[in-house]
């Protein structure tokens, strides 16, 4: 038995923690009660024998990611918009028939050079034959270069060569830049009156403060509430949000008349404790719904004419629903930061909710996974599934298994219990964890998730305290803490050998598109360099992964880079439909052992295909290739694929350009999103069965068909990054930022996670970058530190208040040193009888992010339209549950929302508005393939950004003031125009400036003097000295660092054509693209609400 004997990763586990207490009870299996629960907590407080600053044998720290620099974040001329490349859509894609006549004499370079290197042909399997000489080498760069003589060069594939700048592209692609030019100020229907001024919120002084009274006070303004209401009027005065939020007091004292408890009748509880088991609502509103129901009868006459028409005459004056009374996200995300980021989260009691992403905050695992590893929709889950059914609220958690730290923060301790392995259940396979309960002495434990009574074998016996807890309970990383990982014996690897390091594969696309842009010769200087920097363990003085190299244009070239080479050597392979790997010994090596080999490779890639005229490409033989590579050397590992075009060339995956914008808004919109080939699935699965993970960087100029070449990346773990009419001088910032730090990153590999819940929940649905062959096996061929998974829950049974419900995440996979190990997170939530219970402990933030996958995973199968009616009619029965059943009771016209889902329309309509489901002109086909696979990994913090941007002043706060500055709501009307603004959604990033802004303000920050110099589309400020520039560049620089992709800065000017593109982002505005403001979707909400009560 090795010492498992560690320090506590967090003082305060030294401190009695009374809630704590809460697991001790008998829920787990009848042990005495926790009077005395603070004694074992005692036992840190004084000396411990196995109290160790640094961990003993047997328990080490998870790795830390590599020593190597970070990616640079310095600004270089980057090109590209956002993540699309607008306005190509239309482009027909594949090359001229020209190109293809000319390609003719020249296809076969390799075959008909005198000297050719050996071609591999499937019919004559000589591969391992004598290898070419350099001098082959040599000479097929002549043969290429005597080919290329022959004819002339084609012209760019199509007719999508990017115009110089990606920013003409963008700005030159929208329609009518005149008509939305005009938009703004007529049209933003009902948010831009009465706000001149553009000020933030002044929340604690709405103009309209008095309609916050309740209906019941009988106030005046009653009668608006009654009567017919308008779409885009008032619905009875704002909404009220219901001050149930576990953990959101109202931060300051709300000025006299905004009461945000809605009616007074019996006061709503001011929770301020932050226990669970909350005690009810005494004010009655938990029954069934009484009075005001009877309102709910009248209909909403706005039914047709939700939007933006004006209705018919009101009798009653007009009252405007004000943009400032209704919930702000700003308002709700500040509050939460002052409330919640100056103390620790402690995870040590059951069904707390966490901070919210946007608020800093440092976690202290007591026995739950930290928020960082497990986000849940809700932290207190009905006990009945008819009770979930009435809610509607989706159970669901985001986990994110290898989730990155900040320094401050332990990695998970590795816990090893030698030959034995980590010590299971024997009938659920759950693994120890800090809720099993020890009892008989401690020779038995009762399991905490199917209740099952195990022995406790004679090595791991210890015995029990008077509370019946284990006396080593607090060394024991499984015992005491909510993450932890195991080492893996043999019998949890693959063949029941252990793994042999993991090895990364590049593979390199060296058609003309790619030669031309110049990313061939970026890249492989790039990588010279980059090399050096693979994810390395602990103190591992280099990595142990090791690499190969391939290039591919319609056949492939694999390279032999065996240290004991003077020179690289090339064998290609023709026969792409049969792919096979060509060499075995000096294709994968050690970087440092055949370093001199691997830079003279990539010095002579760029030059040996120079002058290639070669545009088809071929594709799935190229992950074919990785996939075989990795299987004959018997490892898992990672292809990087660097690809430009449309694999048209005659191949298996061959694909056809099947873009079309007409069936947008069809019931065939799906088939957009579908891969056109099925040989994709196919060839995925055959890459997570080796531990094959694909990242593939995609340089198209015009329609490459994302939906399908992103297939296999999807499904093995992996990354897709899109840089359209990628060229150098703008955009290698971008791509060599996210290049270096996806090389870098942790990953582990061949990797099943699997999530047990105790008895009465089980999960049922996965949303996320992996595979499935069963219905509980997530295969991940790769996994890193950026991708979540999320998972769904139902129930199976009736849960009880007393035991909660619990969660294990275990996540089996290998290291990048080798290493097999298991990942284990603990959650346990709470469970309730009141409904009540359930909407004080939600996440909107979690909720979106699971809605927004759950409706991107729809459109591959429904006509968008479903896809968005089904998220309003969710959303609306949500709130209609609450307010039948947990609202105060009140006026059918007053909107009354869970405080802790108050931002649920808000979101919601962002995410209706988002490209996949609501898309503009400008979004191309491509564009939305991208985004729907991108949020499919994304954790809670990355679709909270992405769906609601964040929008921040520079100029209000004092320049001596470095801190990031307080965000303002995404809408128009917010804009100053003597003002400059950033504004970020984590793939773009915006500097907005305002027409009027002071001379002064532009000479500092662009080095010019007025606006009309400042060049639109700008993307690298001039590094100037002075307090501005430098807070400027440096809010830049921080907004980067705290994104896992590179954002390309776009300078915007007021009025210019690219403002158009920039307003796609201002999201409580109506949209171009149709979708609706805030305010109006607000009222859309209330009146789906009103209908679900009626
Ligand atoms: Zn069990």
């Amino acid at each position: 038995m090795n010492v498992n004997q560690s320090a506590p990763p967090v003082p305060p586990f030294g401190q009695p923690q009374p809630v704590y207490a809460g697991y001790h009870q008998s829920s787990y299996g009848g042990q005495p009660g926790s009077t005395a629960a603070p004694t074992p907590y005692g036992a840190y407080n004084g000396p411990l024998p196995g109290y160790q600053q640094t961990p003993p044998p047997g328990v080490s720290r998870a790795p830390a990611s590599s020593g190597a620099p970070p990616a640079s974040t310095a600004q270089g001329p980057c090109g590209q918009t956002a993540y699309g490349q607008f306005g190509q859509g239309d482009v027909q894609n594949g090359p001229s028939s020209g190109v293809q006549m000319q390609r003719l004499p020249g296809s076969q370079p390799f075959a008909s050079a005198p000297l050719a290197p050996v071609v591999s042909q499937p019919a004559v399997l000589q591969p391992y034959g004598p290898p070419p000489t350099s001098a082959q080498v040599t000479a097929q760069l002549a043969g290429m270069q005597i080919s290329g003589a022959v004819a002339p060069a084609p012209p760019a594939s199509g007719l999508g060569y990017g115009p110089p700048t990606s920013l003409a592209s963008a700005s030159g692609s929208f329609p009518n830049s005149g008509l939305y030019g005009s938009y703004p100020q007529g049209q933003a229907p009902p948010l831009g009156q009465g706000h001149p001024g553009a000020q933030p919120p002044q929340r604690s002084v709405p103009p309209q403060a008095s309609s916050f009274t309740s209906p019941a006070s009988g106030g005046p303004r009653m009668p608006s509430m009654t009567g017919p209401l308008l779409p885009g009027q008032s619905f009875g005065g704002p909404p009220v949000s219901q001050p149930n939020h576990v953990s959101s007091p109202p931060p300051q004292a709300l000025p006299p008349g905004t009461q945000m408890t809605g009616p007074p009748g019996p006061p709503p509880p001011m929770h301020s404790s932050q226990q669970p088991g909350y005690q009810l609502q005494q004010n009655g509103s938990f029954g069934p719904a009484r009075g005001p129901q009877s309102n709910y009868g009248s209909p909403y006459p706005g039914a047709a004419t939700f939007g933006s028409q004006p209705g018919p005459p009101q009798p009653l004056p007009p009252k405007r629903l004000d943009p400032d009374a209704i919930p702000s996200p700003i308002q709700v995300i500040e509050d939460d930061r002052n409330n919640r980021g100056s103390e620790p989260f402690a995870t040590g009691v059951r069904g707390q909710v966490p901070p919210l992403v946007t608020t800093n905050f440092l976690v202290k695992d007591q026995g739950n996974a930290s928020p960082r590893y497990i986000r849940c929709t809700s932290y207190n889950i009905p006990c009945t599934s008819d009770m979930a059914k009435q809610a509607q609220v989706p159970l669901a958690a985001v986990i994110k298994p290898l989730a990155r730290l900040p320094p401050e923060e332990a990695s998970p301790y590795v816990v090893d219990h030698g030959e034995s392995g980590p010590l299971r259940c024997n009938r659920c396979k759950a693994y120890m964890c800090p809720f099993m309960q020890f009892v008989e002495g401690g020779r038995r434990f009762q399991c905490c998730f199917c209740s099952c009574i195990n022995d406790v074998p004679p090595q791991y016996f210890q015995h029990l305290d008077h509370t019946g807890k284990r006396v080593d309970a607090y060394d024991r990383p499984e015992l005491s803490l909510g993450s932890y990982e195991f080492l893996a014996t043999v019998d949890y690897c693959k063949n029941n050998k252990f793994p042999i390091p993991p090895a990364f594969i590049f593979m390199i696309d060296v058609s003309y598109n790619a030669v031309r842009s110049g990313l061939v010769r970026l890249l492989c200087e790039e990588l010279k360099s980059l090399l050096d920097f693979l994810p390395r363990e602990g103190g591992a003085e280099e990595s142990a992964i090791r690499v190969g190299f391939v290039t591919y244009n319609k056949v492939l070239h694999f390279y032999n880079v065996k240290s004991s080479l003077a020179q690289p050597q090339m064998m290609v392979v023709s026969d792409v439909s049969d792919m096979f790997v060509p060499l075995l010994d000096g294709f994968l090596v050690n970087v440092s052992e055949s370093r001199a080999v691997i830079t003279s490779l990539l010095d002579q890639i760029p030059e040996m295909f120079a002058d290639t005229r070669e545009t088809e490409t071929v594709f799935a033989p190229v992950i074919q290739a990785g996939m075989e590579a990795l299987k004959a050397a018997e490892c898992a590992g990672k292809l990087f694929l660097f690809h430009t075009s449309l694999p048209i060339a005659e191949a298996p995956g061959k694909l056809k350009n099947r873009d079309d914008r007409k069936l947008i808004n069809t019931d065939k919109e799906k088939t957009l999103f579908q891969p056109q080939s099925g040989a994709y699935q196919t060839l995925a699965k055959e890459c997570v069965a080796q531990g094959c993970c694909v990242d593939l960087f995609l340089f198209p100029n015009q329609y490459v068909d994302v939906a399908t070449l992103s297939v296999v990346p999807q499904l093995t773990g992996g990354s897709v990054y899109k840089y359209a009419c990628f060229q150098v001088e703008n955009d290698q910032e971008r791509f060599l930022s996210d290049l270096r730090r996806d090389v870098q990153k942790v990953v582990g590999f061949d990797a099943v996670m699997r999530v047990r819940t105790s008895t009465g929940i089980r999960a049922v649905d996965f949303f996320g970058a992996f595979y499935m062959s069963n219905t509980t096996d997530v295969e991940l061929a790769g996994l890193d530190g950026d991708k979540t998974v999320t998972v769904e829950f139902k129930h199976d049974d009736r849960l009880n208040e007393e035991n909660g419900a619990l969660l294990q995440c275990a996540l089996l996979y290998t290291s990048c040193a080798g290493q097999r190990r298991l990942r284990i997170h603990n959650l346990a939530l709470n469970c309730c009888t009141q409904l009540a219970d359930l909407y004080r402990n939600c996440e909107t933030d979690t909720l979106i992010n699971y809605m927004a996958k759950f409706a991107y995973r729809g459109v591959l199968s429904s006509p968008v339209k479903t896809v968005r009616d089904t998220l309003i009619t969710q959303c609306a029965q949500i709130l209609a549950c609450y307010r039948k059943n947990c609202a105060s009771p009140s006026s059918a016209g007053q909107l009354i929302l869970p405080e802790c889902m108050k931002l649920l329309p808000v979101y919601l309509n962002c995410v209706l508005k988002s490209e996949v489901l609501q898309p503009g002109a400008e979004v191309t086909t491509d564009d939305r393939a991208y985004v729907r696979q991108l949020v499919t990994s994304m954790d809670v913090a990355e679709t909270n950004v992405f769906f609601y941007p964040r929008l921040l002043p520079l100029t209000k706060s004092p320049i001596e003031n470095t801190t990031e500055p307080p965000a303002v709501r995404a809408s128009e009307e917010r804009l100053s125009n003597g003002d400059i603004y950033l504004l970020e959604n984590g793939l773009n990033l915006f500097l907005w400036v305002g027409a009027s802004v002071q001379q002064g303000v532009v000479q500092s920050v662009f080095g010019v003097s007025s606006f009309s110099q400042i060049t639109s589309g700008l993307s690298v400020l001039p590094v100037l000295d002075n307090l501005l520039s430098k807070k400027v560049r440096g809010l830049i620089d921080s907004l980067r660092a705290q994104r896992s992709r590179y954002m390309k800065l776009i300078v915007v000017k007021q009025e210019d054509k690219l403002e158009m593109l920039f307003k796609h982002f201002l999201v409580e505005d109506k949209s171009l693209s149709g979708g609706a403001s805030y305010v109006d979707f607000l009222c859309h909400m209330h009146k789906e609400i009103r209908q679900l009560l009626s």
